[in-house]
């Protein structure tokens, strides 16, 4: 990352490392991470075949696409107005 040219991620504002008057954001997102639930039904099937065709879906993606369906992490800079609004209500 360039810290020369630092801009806030909602509003632009050029922001300045060192000054105290930024946040570093990180944000993680794991998809669901509760384990599903199996019924009977599901304990019944081949599972050897499942993980097969599982396989065969995956085996065109890398290494960080098969990562990314189910985790994502990122970092965003915020100045302090904005770090404000949003701490207020993260999810919108
Ligand atoms: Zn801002």
């Amino acid at each position: 990352m360039n810290l020369d040219r630092l801009n806030c991620a909602r509003c632009q504002a050029t922001l300045t490392p060192g000054s105290g008057k930024l946040w570093e954001v990180c944000i993680q997102a794991a998809a669901d991470p509760w384990p599903p639930e199996f019924t009977e039904e599901d304990l019944q099937r081949n599972v050897r075949r499942d993980w097969a065709a599982l396989i065969e879906q995956m085996k065109d993606l890398s290494a960080r696409e098969a990562m990314e369906q189910v985790y994502r992490q990122q970092v965003i800079y915020l100045c302090s107005a904005c770090f404000a609004a949003w701490y207020e209500n993260p999810a919108q």
